[in-house]
């Protein structure tokens, strides 16, 4: 059984659309399960029926043809119920509806199974014998299993097909593809897809104008390939028995073959570049070898693929092309990461698709930071296929349209340039400072990381930087900056904003944070090696950063350090230690620093329960919500799958707030929150009426929060706070701030389309 399922599967997903995915899928269950028939039906909103999709078994003319209505017959029992409806026959169950110029009336025996896609029901796969007979408990979990786990492919098919938008959701404006929110905002622009070295199926097409040219690196890097192999090969000459070292005979042939090397040629004469005709090539065939039974194929297609990444590997490496960065580009990948987005050309960038992530993964923090609109999350992204598209993105919802029309392209580039106005109609608050209206002041500082970021933290009237995430000039080098090369970084900006505070955080990687030159392999990154434990256990690195952030504020005197991810006092004792180190060596070193005000996170639950003893050992608490609702929750915050039950407004993480609030200040701590719900209108709204001293956000969202504080009396607030912690759950505290929110003329701000 084991072995079928994983057969169907592998060779469903090698199909190419979705008439070829469902026709497999009949076809091979048949087979598989010796049945009588195989049947899909898919359910379509547009006329709210079933439809008769795909069979193998019924009379193929009444595919497309046959449908019934949702709540008719079996197949709509099984949609009612959500789980298998498994019946002897057929003909006599009340439910039974017969239809016409299907052959049915031959059936008796029926087995239908819902086709379920995150909790929707999208169709359901039947199975019928011409006998009486109880289909028995295997055949009905081999069916369920099949349908669980091809329900993504189908809903992946669909969205790519001309002609079947059965099921994928739709509205006036036409067919998207749906993903997270992860930075707000429209974009329409043109993809140009990054990918991560040696990951041969993420290398996207892109159209050459020089074929000859991409003809010479393919036969350098295919020569190269060949004269690793045959190194390799010589140097295990002795150890491997010769039967073994056919392998390298077999890998020999390949780089010959026309298969491999011919078929490439052919496409990059064609007018493909060497990497994506590489990609095309290798995909045709180890799809085919996969589709073979024989367990030798299925290791061809192996070696082959490893031939592939290898030869892929040299192009790379002399790969001369520069990527064209049009204007207005849209940066899409499989998964982008922080250091994709830091390298491409900030002037050109006017939106973000990561098939990864979610609204609370860095890369979403960072394209706010830079007032990107960004969707992450977004699954099976037709990368491949996306290189020079037109694309509209849209950050509030999280959706992407692909090939737009013009009327779609024209109303979107409307909806943008109503939302710069919005922005621009903000801009007069720029130079006042946040107050109630009953004259309460919140100091507004930004969050930021990258230096092209200072400017706009200026002009919209931060008054300090709240955070200053320092790994982002780790992630753009080869090695760990040096203490004068980081020194002059951290001036930058001490100066710019002087004598307005500034936060340094010491360096928090580990996560889904990583620097290329430091690896970490860990089960549970999040639960792992991350920030203040990678830096106590390498004082090296952190007394470098925190002299080279001491030295920085010589003379200015504005400098707040801030230690991430800190989960007891221990370790907060022993970074004091640190610190109180690197700041006497400065001094004998003759250099006139001043000790920083010294802050910690609290951002993992332990934290929070300790708050008081660990504002009663430094000057400052800020809270990262990021994190602390992802622990508090269990849920990673990077995770698309769980993304919907990743919400700060969780009365849980309300109640942390309160309760770290409340420790700060009983030690007589100022709190701070620079978590992405500083910068969210209803979070920031009830974080005033939790009292917070102060909060940090993205520039982007600074004017917003600016007009929600100066918008609402403190005391009212204080009142919302106390409604609110009696609700149970985040969707009715969202709907209780929004239509505070709205009630206030605000309600643009977090439902800008309505
Ligand atoms: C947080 O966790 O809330 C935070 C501000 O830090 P980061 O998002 O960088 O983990
Ligand atoms: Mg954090």
């Amino acid at each position: 059984m084991l072995e079928s399922l994983r057969r169907i599967v592998q060779e469903v997903n090698s199909a190419q659309n979705l008439p070829q995915v469902l026709d497999i899928m009949v076809r091979e269950i048949k087979g598989a399960m010796k049945v009588d028939a195989c049947n899909i039906y898919l359910y379509s909103p547009a006329q709210s029926k079933h439809v008769l999709m795909a069979t193998c078994g019924l009379n193929p003319a009444a595919v497309g043809r046959v449908s019934l209505d949702v709540k008719e017959g079996l197949i709509g029992l099984v949609r009612e119920r959500a789980e298998p409806v498994n019946v002897e026959d057929a003909q006599t169950h009340q439910r039974y509806r017969f239809v016409s110029d299907t052959d049915e009336v031959k059936f008796h025996a029926f087995l239908g199974v819902p086709i379920i896609h995150y909790r929707k029901v999208l169709g359901v796969l039947v199975i019928r014998q011409s006998m009486v007979r109880k289909f028995d408990e295997n055949e009905e979990s081999f069916l369920v299993t099949l349908a669980a786990q091809l329900s993504g492919t189908i809903v992946h098919a669909a969205a790519h097909n001309d002609t079947h938008h059965l099921f994928v959701e739709k509205n006036a404006d036409g067919q998207f593809l749906v993903g997270l929110p992860g930075s707000p905002g429209i974009a329409v622009g043109t993809v140009v897809v990054v990918y991560p070295p040696s990951d041969l199926d993420a290398v996207p097409d892109r159209l050459t104008e020089n074929p000859q040219i991409e003809l010479t690196h393919f036969a350098a890097a295919v020569e190269a390939a060949r004269q690793e192999m045959q190194n390799l090969a010589q140097k295990l000459s002795t150890t491997l028995p010769k039967e073994d070292r056919a392998l390298f005979d077999a890998y020999m042939l390949m780089l010959k073959s026309d298969a491999l090397i011919g078929k490439t040629q052919e496409r990059i004469k064609a007018g493909n570049w060497a990497p994506g005709a590489l990609r095309q090539t290798v995909q045709e065939h180890s799809r085919v070898f996969h589709q073979m039974d024989d367990p030798y194929f299925q290791e061809r297609a192996q070696d082959l693929e490893d031939l592939g990444r290898r030869i892929l590997k040299h192009l790379q490496t002399t790969d001369t092309t520069v990527v064209k960065y049009p204007e207005r580009t849209v940066l899409v990948g499989e998964d982008i990461s922080a250091a994709m987005l830091a390298e491409a050309p900030h002037e050109k960038l006017v939106g973000v698709i990561s098939g990864s992530g979610s609204g609370s993964s860095h890369v979403s923090i960072l394209a706010r930071g830079m007032g990107l609109p960004a969707v992450m999350g977004v699954e099976d992204l037709p990368v491949s296929r996306m290189e020079g598209e037109a694309v509209i993105l849209d950050g509030y919802v999280g959706r992407i349209y692909l090939s737009p029309s013009e009327s779609m392209l024209n109303e979107f580039t409307r909806m943008a340039r109503e939302e710069k106005e919005m922005v621009r109609g903000m801009e007069a608050l720029n130079d006042l400072p946040a107050v109630t209206l009953d004259s309460h002041h919140v100091p507004l500082y930004a969050n930021t990381g990258l230096l092209a970021d200072i400017a706009p933290s200026l002009g919209v009237g931060a008054e300090g930087i709240g955070l200053y995430r320092t790994e982002l000039p780790f992630f753009i080098r080869e090695h760990f900056p040096g203490e004068e090369e980081q020194r002059q970084i951290y001036r930058q900006v001490l100066e710019k904003f002087s004598p307005r505070p500034v936060v340094l955080r010491t360096l928090d990687i580990g996560g889904d944070k990583m620097l290329p030159y430091f690896p970490i392999s860990e089960a549970n990154p999040f639960l792992g090696w991350r920030g203040m434990r990678i830096t106590l256990d390498h004082p090296e690195i952190f007394l470098v950063q925190l002299r080279a952030m001491m030295h920085a504020a010589e003379g200015l005197n504005n400098l707040h350090i801030l230690l991430p991810m800190i989960t007891n006092v221990i370790e907060v004792d022993e970074s004091l230690k640190l610190i109180e180190q690197g700041y006497q060596e400065l001094i004998q070193e003759k250099v006139a620093v001043t000790k920083p005000k010294i802050g910690v996170m609290i951002e993992v639950p332990s934290a929070v329960y300790m708050a008081d003893a660990i504002s009663k050992r430094v000057d400052f608490l800020s809270i990262g919500t990021n994190d602390l609702t992802q622990y508090i929750l269990a849920v990673d915050r990077n995770n698309s799958r769980v993304a919907f039950l990743y919400d700060s407004l969780e009365p849980a993480v309300l109640q942390a707030l309160v309760q770290t609030i409340a420790a700060g200040h009983r030690n007589y701590t100022p709190v701070s929150v620079c978590g992405e719900m500083a910068g969210d209108p209803a979070g920031a709204l009830l974080l005033l009426g939790m009292g917070v001293d102060s909060l940090s956000m993205s520039a982007a969202s600074l004017p917003r929060i600016k007009w929600v504080i100066q918008s609402f009396k403190k005391s009212d607030a204080e009142l919302m706070v106390e409604e609110v912690l009696q609700m149970e759950h985040a969707e009715q505290v969202r709907s209780f701030l929004y239509k505070k929110l709205e009630a206030a003329d605000l309600g643009r701000l977090v439902r800008p389309w309505k």
